[in-house]
């Protein structure tokens, strides 16, 4: 009996959790299988489903097919796409061979872009000067061409720094919160990943890959989950519009470009020990806003939350008490809250569903002590 590979994935149709449901693909012969432990809850055709790359920078391949008028989809993640793509029939593999061809392709603009640079570093400071005037579309048209393999490792370096500087809290009450949270923000195909700090600055960042870091402080001063959301929202959107590598690359230079073309990535974790620190700008914080505001509302999390939140640190604040970290990357300027007034004042109703978390339960969990 020749044993057939199975493939692990996340299934999306009706009745699906917010995540996704774990089931596991095998082929047999012109079949998929999708199987959720041991019970086999579809079997379908080669030609019946639609492939298509996914996630953070089609890092992910997505197959969808429709039955009875519902949507269903299963995503796996770029590891297992490759092995999959192997041994999947013809009628299927030739539907496969585009998807590749746009991963392969954003690969090899960096490759050439980072070519393009290493000349660039060998020019006379002179010349230099003159690509430094440029440092600002430079950095954009480098960053376009960073592939997502790049984004996860610099991701990776930024956790594992996290975890040097403090402890992270992996179970109890703030833990879960922040997974529903989570669950509820990230589309079916994206694979972000949420990490509460053990910290009492008021803060939370968000690294390259989509890895979200809040700090306990932060959540500590809420007074609901929709709060909390709306400050995850706006940080999965500096993730999205790649801010945050946009600032690393302009402030890092050529010299560790550099090193990230030779595979070093050992320096990332310097960068990443910045990150909870970096200014974006004004256009960058409103643009962070508007998207932010807008995957609330697709959510279906009450939007009015992020501005509640700003309004509570700048009491805080006004309260003579310390300037909390997050406002100080983040400034609650008079037009960053003027914009985004009217952006909600001009969203059509729309439709919410309660996180239905108990938030004094979570603070008081952050507020027991820890072993
Ligand atoms: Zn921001």
């Amino acid at each position: 009996m020749v044993s057939r590979p199975e493939f692990s994935a996340r299934h999306f149709g009706p009745g699906s959790s917010d995540g996704g449901t774990p089931v596991v693909l095998v082929w047999r012969d012109q079949w998929l299988v999708v199987r959720r432990g041991v019970e086999v809850i579809h079997t379908l055709r080669a030609v019946e489903v639609e492939p298509a790359a996914r996630g953070f920078n089609n890092a992910q391949l997505a197959l969808q097919w429709t039955i009875d008028d519902d949507r269903h989809m299963v995503v796996l993640d770029s590891a297992a796409a490759a092995a999959f793509r192997e041994v999947s029939p013809p009628a299927l593999q030739h539907r496969l061979q585009p998807v590749a061809a746009v991963q392969r392709r954003t690969e090899r603009r960096f490759r050439w872009g980072i070519a393009l640079l290493a000349v660039l570093a060998l020019l006379p400071v002179a010349a230099l000067g003159l690509v430094l005037a440029f440092a600002d579309p430079l950095a954009g048209w480098v960053v376009d061409r960073i592939p997502p393999s790049v984004e996860a490792r610099i991701g990776e370096s930024v956790l594992a720094q996290t975890r040097a500087q403090g402890k992270l809290i992996t179970a109890g009450p703030a833990h879960e919160a922040l997974q529903t949270i989570g669950r509820r923000l990230a589309g079916p195909e994206e694979s972000l990943q949420f990490f509460v700090a053990d910290r009492p600055e008021v803060n939370a960042f968000a690294a390259p890959g989509g890895i979200v870091v809040v700090n306990g402080g932060l959540l500590s001063l809420a007074d609901s989950a929709e709060e909390v959301a709306g400050v995850l929202a706006h940080e999965i959107a500096h993730v999205e519009l790649r801010h945050g590598l946009r600032q690393m690359v302009k402030s890092a230079g050529i010299r560790v470009l550099l090193s990230l073309a030779a595979g070093d990535y050992g320096q990332l974790a310097g960068w990443g020990a910045q990150l909870s620190e970096l200014k974006f700008s004004r256009d960058a914080e409103r643009e962070a806003d508007s998207r932010g505001l807008s995957r609330l509302v697709g959510a279906e999390i009450d939007p009015s939350g992020l501005g509640r939140f700003f309004a509570k640190l700048e009491s805080v604040e006004g309260a003579g008490g310390a300037l909390p970290a997050v406002l100080s990357t983040h400034p609650a300027t008079e037009e960053r809250k003027a914009a985004l007034e009217a952006a909600l004042v001009q969203l059509p109703p729309v439709a919410v569903r309660p996180l239905g978390i108990e938030w004094p339960a979570v603070r008081a969990a952050l507020e027991s002590p820890r072993p």
